[in-house]
This record gives structure tokens, C-alpha cells and sequence, in this order.
């Protein structure tokens, strides 16, 4: 679970997140979801570890996470750019985070060829990402989160760069590989489509502030506030 009480983040003088209450249940696959610059990111780098909470209390399985951490926490990220390594391969930027973390090879070996078959990249794995297409380079981005079995599984809009065709599809795909590994997915977007299909419940931001937690029905037919109803009308 992940669970934000209270949550207060600033940059400077700045209010980023302002006095956020926002409890995510195991297993869940949550979106949040807000227009450009609303702190969608920001939430989450704080569950991530690659930010700290300016005050307030963030628990992660009922443990205290106000701290930056890059190390300990069972986090899968997928970034808003992919940020995957030029040099590497797709078979190495998969298998990185294992490496990092010292599976054994076999292991190592037995999870990548999985990840690279649920994601549909057969017959790529020894290509450099400057050779694959957009789509297949969102599709490694995916492999190297899907890989790490991680308890939290964070997306930040990893969807952005494909045409409507490839993005139906990855959409379908994203269901299905949350199905199969239970994880706790917190899914960042911009579009209000792509949280309505994905979502199970939709944390709505605007501005730092939460407006609405509830399930996309809900969300769509009774809007909590002005803001709920007129962003979730509007076109993306
Ligand atoms: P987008 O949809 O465009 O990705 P977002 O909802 O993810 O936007 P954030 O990246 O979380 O938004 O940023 C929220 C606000 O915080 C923005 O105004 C941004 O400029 C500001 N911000 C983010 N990181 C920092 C930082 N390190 N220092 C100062 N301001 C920051
Ligand atoms: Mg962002």
C-alpha cells in the first residue's frame, strides 16, 4: 500500500503538492491523473525515493518514506522520456536493474526472454535503441519495469510518444501485465481517455490539490467539483 497523509511538497517558497491525503491499496492499479505542470511527476519521484516530502507523512506498506532513497524500495519506474542506455542493447537495458541488483544469471537470463515475450520484442534484443521505433522503445522501457517484479510499479505517461493505433493496443497490454503480476501500479496521464480505460480508481489533481478519488464511472458521472466536470469533458 502506499499512503499519503497530509503530504505537503515545496520547491523553495514554492507549494508543489499541497496537504495531499491519498491512500493507493495493494494491488490496485491507480491513475493519476491532471493537466501539464499540476505535480503528477512529483507525486511520483516522492514514491520513487528521488524526492523527499517537505512535511506530512508518506508510509510505503505501512513504513515511513519521507526520505530521498534511491536503493531500498521494491520500485519499478517507467519515465516520462524512457531514459533507456544508448550504449546497451534491448536485452541489456532489460536486464540492468538484476544486474544492478546481483540476481544470479540464470535467473537474470529466464526473467529478461520473459519480459522481452510479454512485451512483444522478440528478435530485437541485440539491437541499440537508436535502431528500434518509438513504439519499441517504449515497449523496452516497459520490459525493464515489468522485469524487476517490483511491489510498486510507477508510469509516468509512458504512452506519450505513440500514434492512437499503438496506444489502443499498449493500453490492452498494460491491463493485462497488471492482471498477471498483481502489482501496485500508479499510472501518471495527462489523458483523460487513458485513465478512464486503464484505471481503477483516478486520483484527479489540479494545482497540487487533489479534487476527486473514485472510479472512472463515478469520476465521468459525478464529478466531485467544476474543475472534475470540466476537465473530464474536455478534449485531451
Ligand atoms: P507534466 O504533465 O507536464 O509532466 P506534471 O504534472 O508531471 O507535469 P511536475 O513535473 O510534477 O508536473 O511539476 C509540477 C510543478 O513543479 C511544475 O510547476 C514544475 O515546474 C515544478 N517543479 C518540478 N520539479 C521542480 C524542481 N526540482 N524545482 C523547482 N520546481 C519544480
Ligand atoms: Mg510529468
Amino acid at each position: 500500500s502506499i499512503e499519503f497523509v497530509g503530504v505537503t511538497k515545496s520547491f523553495g517558497e514554492t507549494v508543489i503538492i499541497n496537504e495531499l491525503d491519498l491512500a493507493i491499496k495493494k494491488g490496485e492499479r491507480l491513475i493519476l491523473l491532471g493537466p501539464s505542470g499540476c505535480g503528477k511527476s512529483t507525486v511520483l519521484r516522492m514514491i520513487s525515493g528521488l524526492e523527499s516530502v517537505s512535511s506530512g507523512s508518506l508510509y510505503l506498506n505501512g513504513e515511513l518514506a519521507n526520505q530521498v532513497d534511491s536503493g531500498d524500495r521494491s520500485i519499478a519506474m517507467v519515465f516520462q522520456n524512457y531514459a533507456l542506455f544508448p550504449h546497451m542493447t534491448v536485452a541489456e537495458n532489460v536486464g540492468y536493474g538484476l544486474r544492478v541488483n546481483k540476481v544470479p544469471k540464470a535467473q537474470t537470463y529466464q526473467r529478461v526472454g520473459e519480459a522481452i515475450a510479454t512485451l512483444g520484442l522478440e528478435g530485437l534484443e541485440d539491437r541499440l535503441p537508436k535502431d528500434l521505433s518509438g513504439g519499441q522503445r517504449q515497449r523496452v522501457a516497459l520490459a525493464r519495469g515489468v522485469v524487476k517484479r517490483a511491489d510498486f510499479f510507477l508510469l509516468d505517461e509512458p504512452l506519450s510518444n505513440l500514434d492512437a493505433q499503438l496506444r489502443g493496443q499498449a493500453r490492452k497490454e498494460l491491463v493485462k501485465i497488471h492482471e498477471l503480476y498483481g502489482q501496485t501500479f500508479v499510472y501518471v496521464t495527462h489523458d483523460q481517455i487513458e485513465a478512464m480505460t486503464i484505471g481503477q480508481r483516478i486520483a484527479l489533481l489540479n494545482d497540487g490539490v487533489l479534487q476527486m478519488l473514485d472510479t472512472p464511472y463515478n469520476v465521468y458521472h459525478r464529478p466531485a467539483n467544476i474543475f472534475t466536470a470540466t476537465f473530464i469533458g474536455s478534449p485531451s
